[in-house]
């Protein structure tokens, strides 16, 4: 392990620190010049010496490092990295038990204690994501802590922090038995072909669980159902195996009509039932407009930021007009499914762009479900911005 080196916290954020605040933020470091190697360990203190925490060097976005603990007398070691893991698999008994949904995140940054730190179970077979070098030097005690407590088929990892300037995504494979890819995983009796060793998305994204469950056993039904954004399909899946008329997955990436032909396939389902656009969704939006079409359900679910040929998006300037595009497409009594990642909004603010659309459009709306992170995505109240996702239905009223 690093040394423990003193670090000074500003009055100002001292207080944040001591109520269980988790993010060392640049900002609030008195003497930063003393952080030199990431994964040293920080015995944070306030202005006159007294003890706040430790933590941990590793810089990400806006933080120096995460807090470990509290307690002035534990020590940063295997034995604490061994606790972390057996809690953190402790509050997912009920996933490890549930022979229909073989993945699911084990391990959830600070919401488990420490952050910059991701853990995804794929049927016994495990994705760690390092967010920093930092933490990335804890690697040796981290895998040996999840080997001590659950039994590991295999190990691959996702380096996601810059070196020299580069995002690198060599190096997935860690240890174990490689399994055979596509791997095949169930979520709610449905079943995901994943790709661990394919770079930094594995094929599906398990914090839509619930929305995915949802749409297929409620809404589904009879509907025609369009998925912007739908990158591998996984929505069109659910919607499709819940009785949709039809699906139409649009989605800029070349990439992304294999994968959604593949998702269907080992559902069952014929893909050329379906309809896989690879097209530009802002070119999708004319199109859909110029041949007059409607859909019942439209499903939103963007990256936060995004930048093609001929658009830019950021969901916190552009949701509205997104919206707005899409209402003009939405049957009456249609249901719109806007779905954000983005964590520098709430779910207020997100409301808030919800409304203008409709105003905008004079169109009346009403909410009928909301979701945000599913349970295995554990979040600490302490650190709100930690819980990111937001999903809402909302339901166009004919006006
Ligand atoms: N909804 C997906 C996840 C979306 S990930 C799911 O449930 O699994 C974001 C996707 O948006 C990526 O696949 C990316 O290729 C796509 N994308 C980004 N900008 C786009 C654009 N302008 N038009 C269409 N797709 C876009």
């Amino acid at each position: 392990m690093g040394k423990e080196l003193n670090i000074k916290v500003k009055t100002k954020f001292a207080s944040k620190i001591s109520k269980g605040f988790p993010l060392v933020i640049k900002e609030s470091i008195a003497n930063s010049h003393v952080l030199q190697e990431e994964g040293s360990i920080m015995r944070l203190v306030d202005e006159n010496n007294r003890f706040l925490a430790k933590g941990y060097y590793g810089k990400q976005n806006k933080g120096y490092g995460w807090v470990l603990t509290q307690s002035e007398n534990e020590t940063i070691d295997q034995t604490f990295f061994n606790g972390k893991i057996r809690a953190a698999v402790e509050f997912r008994k009920n996933y490890f038990e549930d022979p229909e949904s073989t993945a699911f995140r084990l391990f959830n940054g600070e919401g488990d204690g420490v952050g910059g730190l991701i853990i995804d179970h794929y049927d016994g077979h495990y994705v760690i994501s390092w967010y920093s070098k930092g933490i990335y030097s804890f690697k040796d005690t981290i895998i040996k802590a999840l080997q001590d407590t659950v039994e590991v088929k295999s190990i691959y990892q996702k380096k996601r922090f810059d070196t020299k300037g580069q995002y690198v995504d060599e190096d997935d494979f860690v240890m174990g038995e490689q399994p055979a890819f596509p791997l095949l995983v169930k979520e709610n009796g449905v079943q995901f072909a994943v790709y661990l060793n394919d770079g930094a998305m594995v094929g599906v994204f398990l914090d839509q669980r619930d929305v995915r469950r949802k749409i297929r056993d409620e809404y589904a039904k009879g509907k025609t159902v369009l998925n912007m954004f739908s990158y591998t399909g996984a929505f069109s899946v659910f919607a499709a195996l819940g009785g949709a008329v039809k699906t139409t997955s649009v989605d800029l990436a070349n990439r992304s009509l294999p994968k959604t032909v593949e998702q269907f396939s080992v559902n069952g389902i014929d893909p050329e039932t379906q309809n896989i656009v690879v097209m530009d969704v802002f070119k999708y939006f004319k199109y859909a407009v110029k041949k007059a079409l409607k859909f019942d359900m439209v499903i939103l679910d963007p990256p936060s930021f995004a930048k093609s040929k001929k658009f830019t998006f950021s969901a916190g300037k552009d949701y509205t007009n997104l919206l707005k595009d899409t209402i003009a497409i939405t049957e009456d009594n249609g249901v719109i499914i806007a779905s954000t990642n983005c964590s520098t909004f709430d779910m207020k603010k997100f409301k808030s762009f919800i409304d203008a659309a409709f105003r905008e459009m004079n169109g009346k709306y009403e909410i009928i479900e909301e979701f945000s992170l599913p349970t295995d995505f554990k979040t600490v109240s302490e650190y709100k911005e930690g819980n990111y996702l937001k999903v809402v239905f909302i339901k166009k009223i004919k006006g």
